[in-house]
């Protein structure tokens, strides 16, 4: 395998041809969703960007290992150590335990990956579950110098670095503004960079999960659970972090920070961020009542491939606009390649060179710092390329290994649930007709059971002036 996977890597603001550090293997760490509510459809544009960046290494030959974390405790309402835990105000909203919070929304965020063809990555771990190695992170940090005990809290201290900022030549304060949210004063901060790795002593005392440590009971710190459980699993050095472009200050500042503390050498190599999708309001979040989920897509009629396919048509490094307008559009388009591909006749002979051909041409487009919309635009000009039914075939079948829009299968799926759907109509309509001739037999009772049989299978009976109707419970 040569390296030829070219993507732009923030830490050194260019795009780069990627080199793992290990020759054929990959390590890759995302940081997970955090999981007191639906993710919404923007976190997962990052995670189908993520699954693509996945998927397109293995597609050049690459063995990939890649960690997630789900944060179930630490990160609270700012992401710069102030306001109170998102779990927490999870938990009071649905009058729940964290923990139930924490597994209910961590089994939505699942059917929600499996739904758009997202690969949940080998390993998952929820923060929860590593409180011990933290606390001894926190403590070789605090053995080494970078942290002190403030207030009861214990704090990684910035000042001890020689570079912080290392994302960007933002000044401090700039970095400081783009912290976001309410960003309040903490008097126990050294300096106002500094950030928590463990609290014993927060406003919100209603913490509901806290853990015995040498600095009190407490809780951790967000940024320290992806240093820790990245290391955890992946070892001292990773080739690619991931995560969204609102995470690259404080979350991943800090995370190197209290990382190359931690183990005395550089850690990361390529930082590979997503851009946000907004809406026309702005940025999406989740406090908007109805807010836009995968759920609200599909009781909308959407096939969810509809929003990956959406997604994989526009650049990872660009800000992108949701609209539904868009969005139909995007189904259309959805519907005809599928038939289309789906209609092909896949019986004849793959014509090799023209495969090698194509796939090297897909190969180039999504290895061009993943350039998802040209590997789809070479996916129609195959299509419409004078080449075999059985290649066009087997293309769009290799094609999909990397684009994961059930290239092949889709149409089949929706014509045999097309079919269902037609059989359904005709058994509920011979059903309606029975209970009619029953009625007017006067034998109330067999009408009574057909309606109540109905109901049971979802379908709802209602007699109008125009006649029997029907709808789905
Ligand atoms: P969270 O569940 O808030 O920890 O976020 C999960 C992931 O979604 C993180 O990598 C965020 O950076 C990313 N993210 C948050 N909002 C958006 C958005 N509007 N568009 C794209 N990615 C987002
Ligand atoms: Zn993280």
């Amino acid at each position: 395998m040569d390296d030829k996977l070219s993507f732009y890597n923030t830490l050194t603001r260019k795009i780069e041809q990627f080199i793992p550090n290990e020759d054929g293997k990959v390590s890759m760490y995302t940081c997970g969703p955090t999981v007191y509510h639906y993710a919404h459809i923007g976190n997962l544009r990052c995670y189908i960007m993520e699954d693509l960046l996945e998927k397109t290494l293995r597609y050049i030959g690459y063995d990939v290992k890649r960690v997630m974390n789900i944060t179930d405790v630490g990160h609270l309402s700012s992401d710069a150590d102030t306001g109170e835990d998102k779990m927490l105000k999870g938990a009071k909203r649905e009058h729940k335990t964290v923990m139930e919070i924490a597994k209910y929304y961590t089994d939505a965020f699942f059917n929600d990956c499996a739904k758009l063809n997202i690969k949940i990555p080998e390993i998952v771990e929820p923060a929860t579950n590593c409180i011990p190695e933290f606390i001894h992170m926190i403590e070789e940090l605090l053995n080494k110098g970078y942290a002190y005990e403030s207030g009861g809290n214990i704090y990684f201290d910035t000042a001890k670095l020689s570079e912080y900022h290392v994302f960007s030549s933002q000044n401090e304060k700039e970095m400081l503004v783009g912290a976001r949210d309410d960003v309040e004063e903490d008097v126990n901060k050294k300096s106002k960079s500094d950030f928590v790795l463990w609290f014993t002593k927060s406003k919100f005392d209603a913490q509901e999960l806290k853990w015995d440590s040498p600095w009190g009971l407490g809780y951790p710190g967000w940024h320290i659970e992806c240093s820790c459980i990245s290391i955890k699993h992946l070892g001292e050095n990773i080739d690619i972090h991931c995560g969204g472009v609102d995470n690259i200050f404080p979350h991943h500042t800090n995370e190197i920070a209290q990382s190359e503390a931690y183990l005395g050498h550089p850690w990361c190599y390529y930082w590979f961020h997503v851009h946000h999708l907004n809406d026309k309001s702005g940025k999406i979040s989740k406090s908007k009542g109805d807010f836009l989920t995968v759920q609200l897509l599909e009781s909308k009629g959407y096939d969810p491939l509809v929003y990956r396919l959406f997604c994989l048509q526009s650049h990872y490094r660009k800000p992108l606009e949701f609209s539904y307008d868009v969005l139909d559009n995007m189904s259309a388009a959805y519907d005809k390649l599928v038939k289309k591909i789906g209609t092909l006749d896949k019986s004849g002979e793959v014509q090799q060179d023209k495969f090698e051909k194509y796939k090297r041409r897909f190969e180039i487009a999504v290895c061009d710092d993943l350039n998802s919309a040209m590997a789809i635009t070479v996916l129609y000009n195959m299509l419409k390329a004078d080449i075999s039914d059985a290649t066009k075939y087997a293309l769009a079948e290799d094609f999909d290994k990397v684009l994961s829009l059930n290239l092949t299968t889709a149409h089949a799926a929706k014509e045999a649930e097309n079919g269902i759907e037609a059989e359904l109509e005709q058994y509920i309509l011979a059903k309606i007709d029975e209970r009619s001739a029953a009625k007017k037999a006067k034998d109330f009772a067999k009408a009574d059971a057909i309606r109540a049989e109905l109901l049971e299978k979802g379908i709802v009976l209602e007699d109008t002036r125009e006649g029997v109707k029907w709808k789905k419970a």
